[in-house]
């Protein structure tokens, strides 16, 4: 699942793509996704033009010259590409916004999972009411150590579910909460609040470079990502326990051990971590 680098590499070639083309046609091909695609409003939509993209956590926001927005998630398996009008549509592409320079923003979903809609913004620039509960950016100033502290005193649950909640950090998932854990050498099991204020710096920290060399990287593919080129992203070569139980730690060479929690896989070294 994209987790905030790859939406950042994503919206970063979209940016690119999209910012003042205009929108000549809407095709719509199936409307059954996570939400329903009636709300993209075709007519509505033909004859606009995009005017920036933005990303909040793991959703982008493409910005239209109206004031609205066409709001994006991409599930599990959601792809976008910028392709010429000769490339055929794909099974799994549902939506196509041919745009004024002969070029077709596609929207592909295989699972469905994906979200796309169009939605009001209460003032051009600001987010979708449907944000409102995302908790803090990892990259902006308000994301630190004193803020993990203060967020998590009193939490029962795990470092790693703490971590993982969109409505505490925005956009960080299961593939660099085990990277920022490991490098941190915080065990993913400890309970939230046992966290020493020197422990949230490390974790803040960690994140912060983490998803910095992730989003030069563009992004990490494990089983479906893609960027909008169709490359695959290279953080993947910087794992250090993420998917490699079995194999020795690259810092002590215990082995990696994997666990579950709240369903999902957790990868960490006992021994470094504690
Ligand atoms: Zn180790």
């Amino acid at each position: 699942m994209p987790e905030l680098p790859e939406a950042e590499s994503i919206g970063r070639a979209l940016r690119r793509a999209l910012t003042d083309r205009g929108i000549v046609r809407v095709e719509i091909f199936s409307p059954k996704m996570r939400t329903p695609l009636a709300p993209l409003e075709k007519a509505h939509l033909e004859g606009r033009t995009f005017t920036g993209v933005r990303r909040r956590g793991r959703y982008l926001i493409a910005d239209l010259d109206d004031g609205r927005g066409v709001l994006m998630h991409f599930g599990m398996s959601g792809v976008v590409r910028v392709e010429s009008e000769s490339v055929p549509r794909r099974k799994h592409e549902h939506v196509f916004f041919y745009l004024d320079n002969g070029l077709i923003f596609r929207f592909e979903c295989p699972r469905r999972f994906s979200l796309l809609e169009v939605c009001d913004l209460s003032a051009p620039g600001k987010m979708p009411a449907k944000l409102a509960g995302l908790g803090v950016e990892p990259l902006s100033g308000d994301f630190d150590g004193n803020y993990l502290y203060g967020q998590s005193r009193k939490r029962k649950t795990s470092v790693k579910c703490f971590l993982m909640d969109n409505a505490v950090v925005a956009g960080i998932g299961n593939i660099y909460t085990a990277e920022t854990l490991f490098a941190a050498k915080v065990r993913p099991d400890r309970e939230a609040a046992s966290l020493t204020k020197k422990e949230c710096h490390a974790l803040a920290e960690c994140a912060v470079s983490i998803l910095t060399q992730a989003i030069a990287d563009g992004g990490t593919t494990i089983a479906d990502f893609r960027n909008v080129d169709g490359s695959e992203g290279k953080f993947v070569q910087h794992l250090h326990v993420y998917g490699k139980a079995g194999e020795a730690c690259p810092v002590c060479g215990n082995i990696i051990q994997v666990i579950r929690q709240s369903g999902r896989s957790s990868f960490f070294c006992s021994k470094c971590q504690k």
